[in-house]
């Protein structure tokens, strides 16, 4: 999870613009462009900086507090009065993305925050960004299951590279970590991009290459998101990897899920599929309707589209009454009323 204020837009934005675009909200910041994202509320649910690993690449800095204790790290009480200030008036925002300097999972709270939203606000989507190294720790990826977008990170291959790249607090094992990851990614509800960092002379052997394709043969993430150094890290040896060296991790993993290079080096796969706003999606559903009545299960079929997405945007349109449901043997139907 390359860490930090991950509003970067693709565009050239000084530091100082880029702040000025920070709301002032101890545990939110933004809304703000993200390149992958589009607009983002990020939500903070620890303090700076702590995570339970301490990656070479990390553009907030080093980890100075290096943990894998769950606890309340900032009161979730807090965090959801100053949501509910801020989504009661209705702003446009694509994503509410747990994010931040360290690693969200680590609240033990963060089950009651996505609660209140999806009760709340089902009108917005939730995005995790996570280091997954918590997932192996019993109830965690429970807590996590109501967020429709979830982009975990693997930068290793080995634990010898994950002690090299991800520096882990002891006590983190890598066998652990890649099995719940695995585990996660086969029976997640929501859509999952695995991102994957690529550190030059680190994890790009031929033999990484080949374990990384393992691992992403047995997940079968909806997308592999190929990252690699684009603002300083937290060592100087760390160096970018080119588009040829990038080219070769695309090769060997696109014949397994889409692959999109999300650094300085872009590219994306043909059959990857754009990422659909809410309006567009709204607009699918009504027209799919308006031809036949249709149950969820039919929707997402037909559309391409999570159901997870389907049954929250369905709960928005029938808010709005522009769709109505009837229940029957074969299930619930929504139609035009
Ligand atoms: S997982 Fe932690 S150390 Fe690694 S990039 Fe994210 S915030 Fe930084």
């Amino acid at each position: 999870m390359p860490g930090g204020y991950w509003n970067t837009t693709g565009r050239p934005m000084s530091w100082a613009a880029e702040l000025g675009r920070i709301m002032v909200k101890k545990y939110l910041f933004g809304p703000v462009a993200s390149r992958r994202l589009g607009i983002s509320l990020g939500i903070d649910l620890v303090p700076f900086k702590t995570c339970s690993i301490n990656c070479v690449y990390c553009e907030s800095g080093a980890t100075t507090a290096l943990t894998l204790e769950r606890r309340e790290y900032v009161p979730i009480a807090a965090v959801i009065s100053q949501l509910d200030e801020f989504l009661s008036a209705g702003p446009e925002i694509d994503y509410l993305t747990f994010s931040g300097a360290g690693e969200p999972t680590l609240n033990s709270g963060i089950e009651h925050v996505i609660g209140f939203l999806k009760t709340r606000y089902p009108q917005y989507k939730i995005c995790l960004l996570t280091n997954a190294t918590l997932f192996s720790v019993p109830g965690v990826t429970d807590e996590i299951a109501a967020v429709d977008l979830c982009i975990p990170s693997l930068d290793a291959s080995t634990a010898e590279e994950f002690a090299v790249i991800n520096r882990p607090v002891a006590g983190l094992d890598f066998t652990a970590y890649v099995n719940a990851l695995i585990a996660y990614c086969r029976k997640a509800r929501s859509e999952v991009w695995l991102e994957l960092f690529i550190v030059p002379g680190k994890n790009d052997s031929e033999a990484s290459i080949a374990r990384f394709a393992e691992i992403i043969r047995r997940a079968q993430p909806d997308r592999v998101q190929l990252n690699t150094l684009d603002r300083p890290g937290t060592v100087d040896w760390i160096t970018p990897s080119s588009g040829e060296n990038t080219m070769r991790f695309v090769r060997a993993l696109e014949p397994l899920v889409p692959v999109e290079a999300i650094g300085p080096f872009k590219y994306k796969s043909a059959n990857l599929k754009p990422q659909l706003g809410s309006e567009q999606i709204d607009e699918l559903i009504l027209e799919l309707i308006s031809r036949r009545p249709s149950t969820p299960a039919d929707m997402s079929t037909a559309l391409g589209i999570p159901g997870k997405t389907v049954k929250t945007r369905l709960a928005v349109l029938v808010k709005a009454g522009k769709i109505a449901s009837v229940t029957n043997r074969r299930g619930e139907f929504f139609s035009i009323p």
